[in-house]
């Protein structure tokens, strides 16, 4: 299914030139194809003509995609199923859970709970479609090393599920930077032939990029990074009917740079691509709100939910 053309197809692009195009995220021929001479010539250090040249024959050889008739993406978003959060208000929020073939991010500050719920999503996703699972596998790309299989077994056990089985069908990897975090996409794509995977967690999406892009003048370049990075995952949930669950840490206070954090608006960097948008904030004690931004066809709302020993409650 996925092409079977390499960027090394391309003429005018060597071992070497293959490996810098590689590094800056220009690792198939769709990128390349859409790119500029200018952006590919920085990119891999090649003459604008030489650049020109291979975009030019990207061109030919990308999988460009179709126009498809309104018939055929009713009857593909047919097939749309829901992930349960194991909280009924914030599933409601949803419109029915996590969709599959879409991108859910929470954001908000630290301790609002964007870690608990990728951790419940997990293990929700191992449940039979009756209980609100998709009895699927999970992946989890974790940035700060905050995945705990201590919490996956209080959970597990909380919802009957045998918690050693259950972390059995969790694959998690540590990424070490944010060219790291984009090439174990390409992992969990591969995998994801063999392993019957329906989620995928990206716990954080934005830190190393946040860490390794700094000021205004990098801000260009971590967008198209992350836009391309957003482009795989979603790729990723259209091909296996999955979800994807990405985190993005905000501070709470407006700043210089980022504004007003529920905002899309200039340092917003993921904004655009993800389907669905659930701002997070503390409450008291274990409540927390979730405020639902810019969907496509669910009205906005807030509601309350709960992180209790068990998980993600009402
Ligand atoms: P972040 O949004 O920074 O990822 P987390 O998802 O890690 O935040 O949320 C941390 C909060 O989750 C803690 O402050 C605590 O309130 C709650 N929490 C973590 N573990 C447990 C647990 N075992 N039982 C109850 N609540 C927990
Ligand atoms: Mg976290």
């Amino acid at each position: 299914m996925e092409e079977e053309v390499t960027i090394e197809n391309l003429p005018g692009v060597g071992p070497a030139t293959a490996e810098k195009l590689r590094e800056a995220g220009y690792d198939d021929l769709l990128t390349i194809a859409v790119s500029s001479p200018k952006e590919l010539a920085d990119a891999a250090d090649i003459g604008e003509s030489t650049a020109a040249k291979i975009i030019l024959a990207a061109r030919k050889l990308a999988d460009i995609g179709d126009f498809e008739t309104g018939d055929v993406i009713f009857e593909r978003r047919s097939r749309l199923r829901h992930l349960t959060t194991g909280s009924k208000s914030l599933d409601e929020l949803l419109g029915g859970g996590l969709e599959t073939q879409a991108i859910t991010e929470f954001f908000g500050e630290f301790g609002s709970g964007k870690t608990q719920i990728a951790h419940q999503l997990c293990v929700t996703v191992q449940l039979p479609e009756e209980k609100g699972g998709l009895e699927g596998h999970a992946f989890y790309i974790d940035t700060e090393n905050t995945f705990r299989p201590e919490r996956i077994t209080q959970m597990a056990t909380a919802l009957g599920l045998d918690p050693k089985e259950t972390l059995k069908k969790i694959h998690v990897a540590r990424a070490f930077n944010s060219s790291h975090q984009m090439l174990l996409v390409e992992k969990v794509k591969e995998l994801s032939r063999e392993i019957p995977a329906k989620l995928l967690v990206v716990d954080s999406l934005t830190a190393h990029f946040r860490a390794e892009y700094v000021g205004r003048g990098a801000l260009a370049d971590r967008q198209q990074k992350l836009n391309k990075h957003m482009h795989d995952l979603l790729r990723w949930s259209d091909l296996n009917d999955g979800v994807v669950c990405v985190t993005n840490q905000v501070s709470a206070k407006p700043d210089a740079l980022f504004g007003d954090p529920t905002r899309p608006i200039g340092g917003h960097i993921v904004g655009h691509t993800a389907t669905f948008r659930v701002y997070l904030r503390k409450s008291r004690g274990e409540k927390r709100i979730a405020r639902l931004i810019d969907s496509p066809h669910l009205p906005e709302g807030e509601v309350v939910f709960s992180i209790t020993k068990e998980g993600i409650r009402d």
